[in-house]
């Protein structure tokens, strides 16, 4: 797969603000600022553009999307398959694990990779993106919140990466990113990131099932049990099945 392979971002005029966060991210100089009825507004030169989404997390109004990877598409389905997972909670399942795996490293482990890792939904799910560095702290954050146990990541292998400068930004970011959660008291073990990891499948699944293990070992999301007991066992549940709570009671 080459540099530029991968859809290039948009910007959405309507939600830019002109803060330039974007242009100081992009490592291609590919982004620049230009004047819009008076007010200024970024524009991606495609041309320049090499496809490595580092400007996507750098824009704090959404305004930058990756056509095929929006924010909505992954946070719907993040959303979707954490129902799944909180649907199987308490059953015994293993725990429910979020991979974002860069398209690079995708590309030299084949189609069916997917179904090597997970057996079931509630096992959880793989998006592919352009980079590591196109992922969101909020994408993160919605995982855990929304029932996943923990959020894999995967980056390029074998010292192979395409978007040096790109990764090494992401790295920080997550770095800075796993403290914020360590100090608001949630648990950044529950997130793993792998960069330049050996390029198979079987070095792949070996990182997949210890990510596992450490999981099993801290217990299940506690932010999961919490939307569980509040939800499942809460007015909102009772009211979807049709019960009602009369004196205390439910009926
Ligand atoms: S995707 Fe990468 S190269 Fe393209 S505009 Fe964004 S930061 Fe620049
Ligand atoms: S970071 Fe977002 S709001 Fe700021 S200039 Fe770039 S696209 Fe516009």
């Amino acid at each position: 797969m080459e540099k530029g392979a991968n859809p290039k971002p948009d910007i959405i005029q309507n939600q830019c603000f002109g803060c330039g966060n974007c242009v100081i991210a992009c490592p291609e100089n590919a982004i620049g600022l230009q004047s819009h009825n008076y007010f200024y507004k970024a524009d991606i030169d495609h041309e320049k553009c090499t496809s490595c989404g580092t400007c996507i997390p750098a824009c704090w109004c959404g305004a930058l999307q990756q056509p095929g990877a929006t924010d909505k598409i992954i946070l719907d389905k993040i959303n979707s398959y954490g129902n799944e997972i909180l649907k199987a909670h308490g059953s015994g399942s293993d725990p429910g694990v979020l991979a974002f795996v860069c398209n690079f490293y995708q590309s030299a482990l084949g189609e069916d990779f997917e179904s090597k890792i997970y057996n079931q939904p509630s096992d959880g799910i793989l998006i592919k993106i352009t980079c590591i560095a196109q992922i969101k702290p909020e994408y993160i954050s919605k995982a855990l919140g929304y029932g996943f146990d923990g959020v894999l990541i995967i980056g390029c292998c074998n010292n192979g990466c395409t978007f040096t400068s790109a990764a090494e930004r992401a790295i920080k970011r997550f770095t800075i990113f796993c403290r914020l959660l360590d100090h608001l008291g949630l648990d950044s073990k529950r997130i793993s990131l792998n960069h330049n990891v050996p390029c198979n499948s079987s070095d792949l699944l070996t990182v997949f099932e210890e990510f596992k293990d450490q999981l099993k070992q801290r217990g299940p999301n506690p932010l999961k049990t919490e939307i569980v007991e509040n939800y499942f066992s809460g007015p909102q549940f009772r009211q979807k099945k049709g019960y009602s709570i009369s004196g205390g009671q439910m009926q």
